[in-house]
Parts: C-alpha cells; sequence; structure tokens
C-alpha cells in the first residue's frame, strides 16, 4: 500500500492498495487518523442511494454534525409516483427529477457526492468498495474504497422477473427515468409501425396491442395512462388505426389492485371493462417472446398472445449488492436485509438500512405469543372468545400497523378469516380458541407479515426517523441511558420507528382516481384526482421541479401530449 498525500482538499489522504480484488487497484479516501485517535474528527456518515430513503434522510440530517459522504449511480433524486406519466408525456422526464447536487447545496458542513455504485461492503473493517459508473479514475479501472463510521443502506430493490424466460430481454420495465423515456419511444414507434402502407392488418393488430403484466399499483396507473394518451391524442392523430388499439392488462391472481379495499378494486375493474382494457385476471406468464406472450390459466390452459409493447411490472427483486451483503452477514436465505425496529442490521456495528432494499423483522411482532394470549385470555379460562381475539388483534395492528396492512390486504380484518387460519373452518362464529390454536393463526399472519409495503412512503418515513436519531446521536452518547421517559433496560436509547400509513391513490386515468386514506375513509372520482394533484405537487422536493410539474399538467390539459418519438 502506498500512502501520499493529495492536493485537494477533500479527501486528506489517498491509499492505493494496489493488490487489493484480484489486482484491481483501489483508490482509499482516508482520514489522516482513526477517529478513536483524533476526537474532534467529525464521524464519517456514508449513504448509499439518492433515492426516496437516501434523499429524505440527508435532506433531514444535521450536516453540520457529520462529514457526510453520498454515493449512488445516478447524480438525481427521481420523484417515482409520477414515472407512469412520463411514458405517455403527461409530465416530462426532467421536472420529476431534482439534481442531487442542489439538494446538497442547500445543507450545511461538508457533504461529497460519488456518482457511483458500493459493490461490496467489509463492515468489519467499515470500508465501502466502490465503481465509478462512468469508469474513470486514475488508473482507469473506476474502482474505489471508502470508510465509514455509520453506513445507510438506501439503494432500493431491482424489477422482479421471476426469471420468466425472455422478459429481460423483450420487455419494458417501469423503474427509473430511463425506462419511462423508453416506454414512451417504443409506443410512438408501434404507433408509426402500423401506420405503414405495406404491412398486413394482422401485423397492425400484433404492433398495436400493448400488454401490461402486473395488475399492481404501478401497471394499473400505466393501464390508465396509456388509454388515455390513445384515446385523447393519438386517436386524433392517427384516425386510420385507432380501432386496432388493444391494452391488456394481466395479472396472476383473481382481482387487480389487491392491496386495495375491495371496493376499489372492483370499481376498477368495472371502469377498464368499461374503457375497453381487457384485464385478464388468473393468468400467469410463462415465456415472453419477440413477439407473442405465452401464459396459463388452469381452467383455460396455454395461450399465446400477439403483442406490439410489453411492459413488466410484477413487483421488485433484490438488488445483487444487497444478495452479495446479505450472504455475507448470514441473511443468504431472506429476499431483503431484515433490520431490527431502530433500522440497525443487527450483524453489523453501525450499518442502518433504509427503504425498498430493507425490512424489519417481524419475527418481534409474534415473538412471545404465550404473554399475548396471557393479556388477551381476560376471564382466565385458558382459551380467548371471538371478543377477546378481536381485542387482542385490534391491539396488534395498533402496535404493528405493518400487521393491520396485511390484514387488510388479505381481507382478513373479519375475525373469522382469523379463525378460519386457526381451525380450518370459516363459518364458525361462537369458537373458543386454545394456545395453540392461536400460536398456528398467529403464525401463519407472522409467515406473511414479512414486509412493510415497498412505498416512497415507507423509505421516506424511515429516512426521516433516521435522520432525526443521527441528530441526537450526539447527545445521546453524552447521556447513553437516554432520557427517563424512554429509558429501557437492554433497548436502543432511541424510540422505534413506526410507520405512519397516510394512504394510498390509484389513478384510474379520464381525471379520476380511487383513494384510500387512513380510517378505511375511501373516496373515487374527480374529487381524489384533485387531492391527488395537490398531494403530488405539494410534496414535490424544490419548487422547481413542483414549477414543472404543474405547468406540464397544464400544458397537457391545453395542448394535449406530445406524440413525436424523441
Ligand atoms: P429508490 O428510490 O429506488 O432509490 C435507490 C437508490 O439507490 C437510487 O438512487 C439508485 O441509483 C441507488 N443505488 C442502486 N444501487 C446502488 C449501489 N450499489 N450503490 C449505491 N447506490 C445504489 N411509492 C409510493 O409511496 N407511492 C407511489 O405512488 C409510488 N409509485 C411508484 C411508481 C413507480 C413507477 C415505481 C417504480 C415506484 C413507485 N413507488 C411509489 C415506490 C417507490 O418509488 C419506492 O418504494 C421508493 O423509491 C423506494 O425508495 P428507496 O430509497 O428504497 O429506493
Amino acid at each position: 500500500a502506498f500512502i501520499f498525500k493529495q492536493r485537494s482538499s477533500i479527501p486528506k489522504y489517498i491509499v492505493v492498495l494496489s493488490a487489493a480484488s484480484g489486482g484491481a487497484s483501489l483508490v482509499a479516501y482516508a482520514d489522516s487518523k482513526p477517529a478513536d485517535e483524533n476526537p474532534t474528527r467529525k464521524k464519517k456518515v456514508v449513504v448509499l442511494g439518492t433515492g426516496w430513503g437516501g434523499t429524505t434522510f440527508l435532506r433531514n440530517l444535521d450536516s453540520s454534525q457529520y462529514d457526510v459522504q453520498v454515493i449512488s449511480p445516478r447524480n438525481y433524486f427521481a420523484f417515482t409516483p409520477l414515472l407512469p406519466s412520463v411514458t405517455c408525456g403527461t409530465v416530462e422526464p426532467r421536472s420529476i427529477v431534482e439534481p442531487i447536487r442542489r439538494i446538497l447545496e442547500k445543507k450545511k458542513g461538508n457533504i461529497k457526492f460519488w456518482e457511483a455504485e458500493c459493490f461490496k461492503v467489509d463492515p468489519k473493517n467499515k470500508k465501502l468498495y466502490c465503481r465509478s459508473n462512468i469508469g474513470t479514475n486514475l488508473d482507469g479501472t473506476g474502482e474505489f474504497l471508502v470508510d465509514y463510521d455509520y453506513l445507510v443502506v438506501a439503494v432500493g430493490a431491482r424489477s422482479n422477473t421471476f426469471n420468466t424466460p425472455g422478459v429481460v430481454e423483450h420487455c419494458h420495465f417501469l423503474k427509473e427515468v430511463e425506462d419511462a423515456q423508453r416506454i414512451r419511444r417504443s409506443v410512438m414507434d408501434c404507433f408509426e409501425q402500423a401506420s405503414l402502407p405495406n404491412i398486413s392488418d394482422e401485423e397492425r393488430r400484433r404492433k398495436l396491442h400493448f400488454v401490461i403484466v402486473g395488475g399492481g399499483p404501478t401497471g394499473v396507473e400505466f393501464a390508465a395512462e396509456l388509454h388515455d394518451f390513445v384515446s385523447e391524442d393519438l386517436s386524433r392523430l392517427y384516425p386510420a388505426i385507432k380501432d386496432l388499439v388493444n391494452i391488456s392488462l394481466i395479472e396472476a391472481g383473481e382481482h387487480i389492485l389487491t392491496m386495495f379495499d375491495k371496493r376499489i378494486t372492483e370499481f376498477a375493474e368495472h371502469k377498464f371493462q368499461r374503457d375497453g382494457i381487457d384485464v385478464k385476471t388468473g393468468y400467469k406468464v410463462v415465456a415472453v417472446g419477440p413477439d407473442s406472450i405465452k401464459m396459463q390459466k388452469s381452467a383455460v390452459g396455454e395461450v399465446q398472445v400477439p403483442y406490439g409493447m410489453a411492459v413488466w411490472s410484477t413487483g421488485i427483486g433484490t438488488r445483487p449488492f444487497i444478495s452479495e451483503f446479505m450472504k455475507q452477514i448470514g441473511q443468504g436465505s431472506r429476499r431483503v436485509l431484515a433490520t431490527d425496529e431502530w433500522l440497525r442490521v443487527p450483524e453489523c456495528e453501525d450499518v442502518y438500512a433504509v427503504g425498498d432494499c430493507a425490512t424489519i423483522n417481524q419475527r418481534k411482532v409474534m415473538e412471545d405469543v404465550s404473554a399475548i394470549f396471557k393479556v388477551a385470555d381476560k376471564d382466565n379460562s385458558g382459551t380467548l372468545t371471538i371478543k377477546e381475539i378481536q381485542d387482542v388483534l385490534d391491539d396488534i395492528c395498533v402496535r404493528y400497523p405493518q400487521v393491520e396492512l396485511y390484514m387488510k390486504s388479505k381481507q382478513m380484518s373479519d375475525i373469522r378469516a382469523f379463525i378460519a387460519d386457526a381451525q380450518g373452518d370459516e363459518k364458525k362464529e361462537s369458537i373458543e380458541l386454545s394456545i395453540e390454536e392461536f400460536k398456528k393463526a398467529l403464525a401463519n399472519v407472522d409467515s406473511q407479515v414479512k414486509f412493510l409495503p415497498a412505498t416512497a412512503q415507507v423509505a421516506s418515513q424511515q429516512g426521516e426517523y433516521l435522520a432525526r436519531c443521527f441528530n441526537k446521536m450526539k447527545e445521546a452518547e453524552e447521556h447513553p441511558k437516554g432520557p427517563v421517559r424512554i429509558r429501557e433496560p437492554g433497548r436502543h436509547r432511541f424510540r422505534p420507528f413506526r410507520y405512519q400509513h397516510l394512504g394510498q391513490f390509484a389513478p384510474l386515468g379520464g381525471e379520476q382516481t380511487a383513494a384510500q386514506l387512513p380510517g378505511d375513509w375511501i373516496s373515487i372520482g374527480q374529487s381524489s384526482q384533485w387531492l391527488w394533484y395537490s398531494v403530488y405537487a405539494s410534496k414535490q422536493v424544490s419548487w422547481r421541479t413542483r414549477m414543472l410539474v404543474v405547468t406540464d399538467w397544464m400544458r397537457c390539459f391545453i395542448f394535449g401530449r406530445d406524440s413525436s418519438c424523441i
């Protein structure tokens, strides 16, 4: 290892480890003295990712207390809820992104940004192996080392293909701004190709068949956007082929939007039917070819559907970097990084994880079933009555909103469903549960409540919570037992993270939006569309993007969407 002084004031020393990582040279940004030798040195916080979790953490962090470094292959924050609007030109891509350096510019203290990805964590030595995604560095490998005192992992997730053959090669994803731009070009290419004089009607129909796989919020919103684009703009511009357009939404489950209230699901399915969007439920896509999609339904068998453009939106999977990290720390059997309720990765010191790449380990929820049972069994009968079960479930739901979400999403808030889990009979009304049956039912809930929903809402609340903890870290270190009111033996000095569900929207096209707000308040129609406009405008990270988004909506309203293939 060679150590030499650098001219720039940013890293004080550069360490070149010439034989590291299979011969690749790594440049390490290291301070002159380790933290313990230099007590005045600010602790280094490294944040991986500039998405919802990372950016919210940075915006709320008192950066004057730390030496902050941000590492992400994206030098901007993207407002993902408006990505479906970008696919059809309702909103322009640049209106929903904010350069991360503009966000950091407003912060106090020493914050650096490296446009790079982290590919390995060494939690023992508190080092990160990173690689510039523009491949420039002193020796051209683009790799460098960063050390940290605290690490915040907020790298999100990637699209999940469930290893379905042909998906990566032939389908579009809708995860990043670039994906939305590609979809927009592809839609227009399909229309232009279908307008050419030398192709058959069958080929025209194929080109104009748009298939969306996945009936979750993203797939549904994209289908609605595309339908609006076709009916409000493209049918005027392409009158000769407008009747050949077909939009299909394929969902493996029995319904679309299953994470929403039943009333919203039903409304969405009926609306899509009226709009002519072909909702195919119960179909599982098994392979995607260049021109056709193969899918199966038990009652129907296998069908092959020709298509012009397909968008794959079936949920999220683990990033390879996170999979590797999980293997390294003994979480290899999991799908996402498990944290405790303080968002700490338990196996590593000073590593925190937020957003889509992490989940709070729910095992704690059901940990002490006997204790829960004992408290619930008020008459000490050794069994729980329906009333007692209801009380205990309500209590669990209050303490663990994730569980409530699960129960709602599976329509399990009905107590009979819980009893059915325990005794396999949904019809019994006057039943009493023994502790064994109660355990079985709770275990069933526990096995399925693995994740907080992978939403921007969760990621940003976690980022904000963690920043608040970091802002108080110094104070807490000086008073290790914490303020009396939150001091509990053996516990962390901060209150645990609690997710507060603020509701969710499902835009369904034609200025109709479904809103599910806390307290089971449901609103569907144009008024919710206005609520959607105001919430999304207010949630923008800067006045610049807020203005751009609002003017895009106005432009679209006055002039329609732009149909050029740029
Ligand atoms: P992300 O926001 O995905 O950010 C991850 C960051 O990590 C990125 O900057 C990425 O470049 C960076 N990164 C990746 N790999 C590395 C690496 N190896 N090293 C360093 N950095 C890395 N949620 C809602 O609540 N409401 C909605 O309406 C909504 N609509 C959505 C619509 C679409 C089309 C999509 C795709 C998502 C939507 N979501 C919505 C979900 C929401 O976007 C995600 O839950 C949220 O982005 C998760 O935040 P995150 O910080 O965990 O990850």
